[in-house]
């Protein structure tokens, strides 16, 4: 918007035309101070000034423009007829104005003039936006800046404080932070602590996990510098992500040894508790056996060697499966696997399992109709494990299914099927893992929650999957997926 300042509305009116013809936004004011009001409210590119007026002239009101700080950068165009003298036209520059016209206007040059200095005007301003958004950006980046030392300042502190060996690194997982436990292990920042010459380095694993983006957890033992003695540590490394990028990394060595020593301990005495008591029981069943043998069905005594040996049987199957567990825990279960008939084995399974448990019925349903890579006795022993457990956790129901079936992808699928109490969706997780029994009520069964651990050991040597579907209350499918041979 260009805006006319004359007392003389036909002077007004002349320059408005011609501005107005050229596309120009005009407004007018009739006098100084109007015009000084006007550019209080409105934003003007152009002010072209009549410089004779009564009360205020032009200068005046010129001058009092550039004092203002919204008012003085707006270019001023001065009008007069009289003023030819070098004097006033210099009093005119020196009052803040851009340029000068002698009356009669030649509208010409007064459109020339005018088209420069609102153009003049255009890129002034939007220079001095651009300025204004960089230095809004600049105070943004100062503040955020600012804020990230804050918080790593924060990070660091707490990372002092905690009794274990801490650090941090960049997203590309260069070391940027260590606390003072870590030279306890390392006498520098960049150096990495070394692992046991057994374990694996802790260098790759890092790298590893820098390049996946992925979580670290691993065991790993350290020493400290001119130490001898090796400690187990866990080693963790959280990906901070912001906008689903990594921006840092923070990890920390936790020892712990006496966790680790704690566990060996009790795993020896139970492997030195099973083989003491495996011997005497050996003999012990020998004896039982004999007895049931040599004692005629119809005796008196006959129930109580009977029981005697189904007690003797429990106490014999526990024991075996706490020296798996020791065999497991030392890398010592292993067994060779041999070309197996699996229906075969099957059908002398549930042969069996029938008289182990004559009131269930266990009912078969499709054939494989191949044969697997299996350890028979230990392939036996799974499954006789799910039926047993099958049988405990659905006291209340007689039929338990066995399914055999040949997959689509050749693989042969084995489920045993009971109708009992479930496992809810929670618990199937955790299932296979060492000691893991569903939380105890008066009414579930006993047991140790081995069983189904040393199952997932056995299945894993067979290459097979595994695992469980169930709904509470309306029982469960454990199965396996064997590969063909
Ligand atoms: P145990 O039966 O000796 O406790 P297992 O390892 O065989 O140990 O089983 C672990 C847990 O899984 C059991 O404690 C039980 O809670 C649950 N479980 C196993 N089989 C079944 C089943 N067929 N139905 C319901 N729960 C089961």
């Amino acid at each position: 918007m260009i805006l006319i300042v004359d007392d003389r509305p036909e002077n007004i009116f002349s320059l408005k035309s011609i501005l107005e013809l050229h596309s120009f936004p005009v407004d007018s004011a009739g006098s100084g101070e109007e015009a000084l009001k006007k550019t209080l409210k409105q934003k003007y590119a152009l002010i072209i000034l009549d410089v004779q007026m009564p009360g205020m002239d032009g200068f005046e009101v010129a001058e009092i423009l550039s004092g203002n700080s919204q008012t003085k950068d707006i270019p001023i165009i001065f009008l007069s007829a009289v003023s030819t003298e070098k004097k006033f036209i210099t009093k005119g520059y020196n009052s803040g104005a851009i340029d000068y016209i002698i009356k009669p206007i030649d509208p010409d040059i007064l459109l020339l003039k005018v088209k420069t200095f609102v153009r003049l005007y255009e890129q002034n301003r939007e220079l001095n936006l651009m300025q204004e958004s960089l230095r809004s950006e600049i105070e943004f980046r100062k503040k955020t800046e600012q804020q990230i030392q804050e918080k790593a300042q924060e990070l660091h502190g707490i990372l002092e404080a905690i009794p274990q060996i801490a650090f941090t690194a960049t997203s590309a997982g260069l070391i940027d932070f260590v606390n003072e436990n870590w030279y306890l292990y390392s006498d520098s920042i960049t150096k990495f602590i070394s692992s046991h010459p057994e374990d694996a380095p802790i260098k790759d694993l890092w790298n590893n996990a820098v390049m996946s983006g992925r979580e670290l957890e691993a065991e790993v033992r350290i020493r400290k510098l001119k130490s001898e003695v090796w400690h187990y540590h866990l080693l963790t490394a959280i990906p901070i992500i912001e906008n689903g990028a990594v921006v840092k990394w923070v990890g920390t060595f936790t020892d712990i040894n006496e966790q680790k020593m704690a566990v060996k301990r009790k795993d020896d005495f139970l492997t030195i508790a099973s083989h003491e008591l495996k011997t005497p029981l050996t003999s012990i069943k020998a004896y039982v056996q004999l007895l049931d043998t040599v004692t005629p069905p119809e005796t008196e005594t006959k129930p109580y060697v009977d029981r005697t040996l189904m007690q003797v049987n429990k106490l014999d199957t526990l024991i075996n499966d706490l020296l798996d567990i020791s065999k497991i825990e030392n890398g010592k279960l292993n067994f060779d696997l041999k070309e197996t008939d699996f229906d075969q084995l099957i059908d002398r399974t549930v042969e069996m399992l029938q008289q182990i448990y004559p009131s269930r019925d266990i009912t078969r349903e499709g054939r494989a109709g191949v044969k697997v890579m299996a350890n028979e006795v230990r392939l036996e022993q799974v499954i006789i494990n799910f039926v047993s457990n099958a049988v405990k956790y659905a006291p209340n129901s007689k039929e338990i299914k066995l399914i055999t079936r040949k997959q689509e992808d050749g693989k042969v699928y084995f489920g045993v099927q009971d109708f009992g109490i479930g496992i809810s969706r929670a618990d199937s997780e955790n299932i296979f893992n060492k000691f893991f029994r569903v939380s105890d009520t008066d009414s579930t069964p006993q047991g140790l929650g081995i069983g189904l651990y040393i199952c997932a050991e056995i299945l894993r040597k067979h290459h097979a999957g595994f695992g469980v579907e169930s709904e509470p209350g309306k029982g469960s499918v454990f199965w396996i997926e064997l590969p063909q041979k």
